[in-house]
């Protein structure tokens, strides 16, 4: 390993991305070249089942800065990329997508502004219209519920690829927490911050490896993460509940004095047992919820295993 670490390293975390590699180097490394500074680009593959760690490691010995680390099997993108990000040894980190829907093309503005006192540049989704218009309005909901009630508002519309520096890095680094909901690490550890608008492509090649029920998880995961509004949510609900059925009881018994007693009301009797009874599953979930991601830290387990490790023996220039 080069003793004097390059100024850029690129991550990518890559799942079954053979179709995208060639067009995605294609397009990455004049741009790096260009750029004048020493890189290298750390690839993760993660748990691929196509021949994604076979094509990486055939590039190798013609692209000196490349490093490849496999993982033992699918640890899903948020642990690849804290893989990466761990094993990253440049000045500046910029984590890309393979499949190009990040435009590499930014890299230079994102260096420019990052010397000139940046230390973290977010290039910004101005036309999301690559996206389904569904994924579109609940990428939309999620940011406007996210940001009001988490303590980490995260910049809307922005991913994973940023560009960051050392000290970002190691601050995010130092988050010890086993779910990781990386755009609200990165969010939280804070730093200057610049943003660049741009639209963003179609993916080049192969299919988009979230599906709407990943997604869903992902945004119960950043929301989990960061705020506990909806665990306190339950204590505002119950005592509300309890007043309207406190309310409801002195008018029941200010109609039994008045009126006499007599026996009518199963229907809004069984409505409101059912409805109570929902309510209170559904808190019993939120709390599960937390109680099972506090189980998941307590274990402590690492975020990613690493089977194999391949570095070249130099960075490129
Ligand atoms: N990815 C990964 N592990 C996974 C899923 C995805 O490393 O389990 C990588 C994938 O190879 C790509 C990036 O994460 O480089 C983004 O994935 P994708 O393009 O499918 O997501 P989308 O752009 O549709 O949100
Ligand atoms: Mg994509």
């Amino acid at each position: 390993m080069n003793p004097c670490p390059p100024t850029l390293s690129i991550v990518c975390p890559m799942h079954d991305e053979a179709a995208a590699l060639d067009a995605f180097f294609a397009r990455l490394l004049p741009v790096l070249q260009a750029s004048g500074e020493s890189f290298e680009i750390v690839c993760i593959n993660d748990g691929s089942r196509d021949a994604t760690l076979q094509q990486l490691r055939a590039l190798q010995p013609t692209l000196p800065g490349l490093r490849v680390i496999d993982l033992a099997r699918n640890f899903g993108k948020e642990a690849a990329l804290t893989c990466g990000l761990d094993h990253a040894l440049g000045a500046a980190v910029i984590p890309i997508d393979a499949d190009l829907q990040d435009p590499p093309e930014l890299i230079p503005e994102m260096l420019r502004l990052w010397r000139s006192g940046f230390e973290v540049v977010l290039p910004q989704r101005v036309d999301r219209s690559s996206d389904g218009l569904l994924k579109r309005k609940t990428a939309d909901w999620f940011y406007r519920l996210n940001n009001r009630i988490s303590d980490a508002p995260l910049p809307v519309n922005v991913g994973d690829f940023r560009l960051m520096d050392r000290k970002v890095v190691d601050a995010v680094k130092r988050l010890p927490e086993s779910h990781r909901f990386m755009k609200g690490l990165f969010a939280w550890v804070g730093f200057r911050q610049a943003t660049i608008p741009y639209t963003r492509a179609p993916r080049s090649a192969g299919r988009t490896k979230f599906s709407g029920w990943r997604l869903w998880n992902l945004a119960i995961e950043g929301i989990t993460s960061f705020s506990t509004a909806p665990l306190r949510i339950w204590t505002y609900l119950g005592s509300l509940v309890a007043l309207v059925a406190f309310a409801y009881a002195l008018f029941i018994i200010g109609r039994t004095l008045v009126l006499g007693s007599d026996l009518p009301g199963y229907a809004s009797l069984i409505t409101v047992v059912l409805f109570l009874g929902g309510v209170q599953l559904i808190g019993l979930g939120v709390i599960g919820e937390y109680l099972g991601r506090l189980y998941g830290e307590a274990k402590g387990r690492p975020v990613y295993i690493v089977r194999e490790q391949f570095d070249s023996s130099d960075h490129a220039a």
